[in-house]
């Protein structure tokens, strides 16, 4: 493969990552009826606002080991998951149509993903307010 196929791979791969992050952003805060946009993310515990590591997808996971770096109260272990997801999915059509149309088709599948854990999430936090847990 040449390297600039890899280069776009990889890089399309971040892109998937970022936004699964702010796949898991929306899903926390949309069925709350909280603003996507601010504040900005902090730790629900103890309100620590999270720092540019906290941040890297996947890799801010794993070097917290799923905690908060100040209170240690564990962060959902769905996080990572999410991201991870949303990069796959984002990478394996680039691999296998080139980045285009890979990489549209990868966007609207992340985009689908999206959607399917927050709307899951969604549901979640109805039965939690409801006491179905
Ligand atoms: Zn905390």
């Amino acid at each position: 493969m040449p390297s600039i196929a890899l280069f776009v791979t990889v890089y399309l791969a971040l892109v998937g990552l970022g936004l699964g992050s702010f796949i898991n952003l929306v899903a926390d805060r949309l069925p709350r009826g909280e603003s996507i946009i601010r504040p900005r993310s902090h730790c629900r515990a103890c309100g620590r606002e999270l720092n540019a590591i906290d941040l890297l997808p996947v890799v801010g996971y794993a070097l917290r080991g799923g905690r908060c770096a100040s209170c240690r109260s564990q962060i959902g272990a769905s996080a990572p998951v999410v991201e991870g997801v949303a990069g796959v999915l984002m990478a394996v059509p680039v691999l296998w149509l080139g980045p285009w149309p890979g990489g549209a088709a990868g966007l609207g599948l992340v985009a689908c993903w999206g959607l399917a854990v927050t709307t899951l999430a969604a549901r979640r936090y109805a039965n939690e307010e409801a006491g179905w847990e």
